[in-house]
């Protein structure tokens, strides 16, 4: 069993597209970012690079490159997925935190860990998603930023 970490932020804009968890959240601002700015996915994605200690996804998919302008997340997902499967591992678990004043995910909490679960190809009871505010303090309780925090583990795939 191997586990890692993941971290994230990003600044809100109005006028963006918000991508949570590669799901379209309607909301007056949205993230920014050379991607799509799924900063869930971005979270997820560095937690299990970090697992198989394959570095991160600055690493494997560079703002220096242009086709990874305003690339859809969940497709990167999907790449890191496939490098560790490589690597015989599988993702075991991922807990997510969503830490963002507004708006309130709730309701697409299914959606996101649908979506997750069928890019990693594991069952969707494996995949946890939980939000917070950050109580009105700092950026991100300006409603300037969401961040996230994802743990993910990863089990050996046996021949
Ligand atoms: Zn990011």
């Amino acid at each position: 069993m191997r586990v890692g970490i993941g971290y994230d932020i990003h600044r809100l804009m109005e006028g963006k597209p918000l991508i949570l968890g590669g799901v379209e959240i309607p909301y007056i601002k949205g993230l920014v970012g050379y991607s799509d700015a799924d900063v869930l996915i971005h979270a997820v994605s560095d937690a299990i690079l970090g697992a198989a200690s394959l570095g991160d996804i600055g690493m494997h998919f560079p703002d220096s490159e242009p086709r990874y302008k305003g690339v859809s997340s969940a497709s990167l997902l999907r790449e890191v997925n496939d490098l560790i499967r490589r690597k015989r591992y599988r993702v075991n678990n991922v807990d997510v935190v969503v830490i963002a004043e507004e708006p309130k995910i709730s309701a697409f909490r299914a959606n996101m860990k649908k979506k997750i679960s069928d890019i990693l190809r594991i069952d969707e009871s494996r995949i946890s998603i939980k939000a917070t505010t950050n109580e009105g303090v700092g950026s991100i309780g300006r409603g300037e930023a969401i961040a996230s925090y994802a743990v993910a583990t990863l089990e050996e795939i046996k021949r």
